[in-house]
């Protein structure tokens, strides 16, 4: 009887589950959306329960759609948003507050004044991570704070804290696996870097409770079985950060191996193998997967601003009426003619790190028309991860030979060519859009012997199509240097 591997791919707003075969084909899809609630300005949360729900929805529906017995699933593999937080009673299974999303800002307050008591240097020295509410530290911190008794109760070791791979393991598991893994650990900014281990004076800094906290484990590994959910117990065998699993999934194994995932923004992933490296540009050094006890780490960087700036043309300026139409107009036309747009609507990240800056368009001429704006637009996207690119090969010293591509706006031809000819450096599309899910897979499927090594996987890996550099350099040197002095020229405004 065939064999599969199930990945559950529990996103922002989504969940997924996905089957793979040993070929990693995908067999089948099921997707949930989720609520997002937004009790207040710049906050965003989650029902916990509504996730749980999802997953579970999602599970049965894959296999009911396939036909595809539970018997026929060697293990799961879970990847999920990472850094949202929940904590829930370890008795009732309840969550004591909704779920905090990764991008919600509610608990600024608390890295504002570990800043201004001057521990930012030595939070980012332990964690490779900037003072951010982004990170879970100070989500848990809000929901101890603003439940009434809930330190107390977490302190006489009542309650539980989970990212939500944390969380699914623990509800899959009926309770007995309270556990996550380095990937995900590394985002909370409770772990040492070095020691993998949760660190007493961040916990001290952060009044967390060591007790509320899952063991830390490897990413690939059996945690545990699924109890009361199907007929058979099936292995839960992975638990990884998405960004990660899209980097494994892209099997980028080796020092210097690079992946961008082209969606709502961008996320550009290096792997530096057991190398620390702390940026001097901003970007945010922490774990990519550990095997078998043996760690890669990874630098980090985000581009706030990369498939927005196209919804933007779309929604805000309507001068495109889907996003993939961005790409022929584009190549309507020859060059944008000096037309730059930089699309920081909400600030310049790495390595500028400029939050209050705006966006704007220049270079224009009385000659200027939609498409050179369309254009430049698309541009944007790859100077973006040029800009983080660049600060990755100064931080590491590595040379990045080729990158690995993923994420809706990976589908732009155009916009790949450009970001192959911007870095001087082959762009990669894989044949599988799906590499957060099937990073998850391969972990889990390595974890109970589907896969018997990174190499097999490696075998397995279906190039879509490569973009190679094919622009002379001082043309290269020129348009980059125009980016640079848009960019200046906004810092300015
Ligand atoms: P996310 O996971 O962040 O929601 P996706 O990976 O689904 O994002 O990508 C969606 C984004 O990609 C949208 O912002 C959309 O505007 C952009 N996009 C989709 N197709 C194209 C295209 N052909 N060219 C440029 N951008 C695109």
């Amino acid at each position: 009887m065939q064999k599969y591997i199930l990945a559950i791919d529990q996103g922002t707003t989504s969940t997924r589950a996905i089957l793979f075969d040993h070929e990693s084909n995908i067999i089948g899809i099921a997707q949930k959306e989720l609520d997002n609630y937004y009790p207040q300005p710049g906050w965003v949360e989650q029902n916990a329960n509504d996730i749980w729900a999802s997953c579970v929805g999602v599970m049965f529906e894959v296999l009911a759609k396939t036909g595809i017995k539970d018997s026929q699933v060697v293990g799961i593999g879970i990847t999920n948003q990472r850094e949202t937080t929940v904590v829930w009673d370890k008795e009732t299974g309840m969550p004591i507050y909704n779920a905090i999303v990764w991008q919600s800002r509610q608990s600024n307050s608390y890295c504002e004044d570990l800043k201004k008591r001057g521990f930012e240097d030595k939070i980012k020295e332990k964690t490779g991570l900037l003072l951010d509410p982004y990170f879970s530290a100070s989500k848990i911190r809000y929901i101890l704070d603003h439940v009434d008794g809930a330190q107390k109760r977490a302190e006489n070791g009542e309650l539980l804290f989970g990212t939500m791979d944390t969380w699914l393991l623990w509800k899959m598991t009926n309770g007995k696996k309270h556990m996550s893994d380095v990937s995900n650990v590394s985002r909370t900014m409770l772990m040492n870097l070095k020691t993998l281990e949760y660190d007493d004076e961040l916990l001290t800094l952060w009044n967390v409770p060591r007790c509320m906290l899952p063991e830390i484990r490897d990413t690939s590994e059996v945690y545990g079985y699924t109890e009361g959910l199907f007929d058979h117990p099936i292995p839960i065998a992975s638990l990884v950060g998405d960004q990660q699993a899209a980097l494994f999934g892209q099997t980028c194994f080796e020092a210097g191996n690079v992946k961008n995932t082209y969606g709502t923004g961008c996320f550009l992933l290096m792997n530096t193998k057991d190398k620390i490296i702390h940026s001097r540009n901003g970007l945010v050094t922490c774990v990519g997967w550990r095997i078998n006890g043996i760690c890669d780490y990874i630098l980090e960087g985000s581009v706030f601003v990369a498939g927005a700036a196209i919804q933007w043309l779309r929604d805000s300026l309507s001068i495109i009426s889907k996003s993939s139409e961005s790409e022929q107009r584009a190549m309507s036309i020859s060059s944008c003619e000096g037309v730059y747009v930089v699309p920081s609507f909400t600030g310049l990240g790495a390595p500028y790190w400029k939050p209050k800056v705006k966006g704007g368009i220049l270079g224009l001429t009385r000659g200027t028309t939609q498409n050179h704006i369309i254009r430049a637009t698309v541009e944007s996207l790859a100077y973006q991860t040029s800009d983080v690119v660049f600060a990755m090969q100064e931080d590491s010293g590595l040379k990045i030979e080729k990158m690995l591509v993923d994420g809706g706006a990976s589908k732009n031809n155009f916009l790949l060519q450009f970001q192959s000819d911007i870095l001087n450096t082959e762009v990669v599309r894989s044949n599988i859009s799906e590499t957060t899910a099937l990073g998850a897979a391969y972990l889990a499927g390595l974890a109970v012997g589907f896969w018997k090594s990174k190499g097999e996987i490696k075998e397995q890996f279906q190039i879509a199509r490569t973009f190679q550099p094919s622009m002379e350099e001082t043309s290269r040197i020129q348009h980059l240097n125009g980016w640079k002095k848009a960019v200046n020229a906004i810092m300015e405004f």
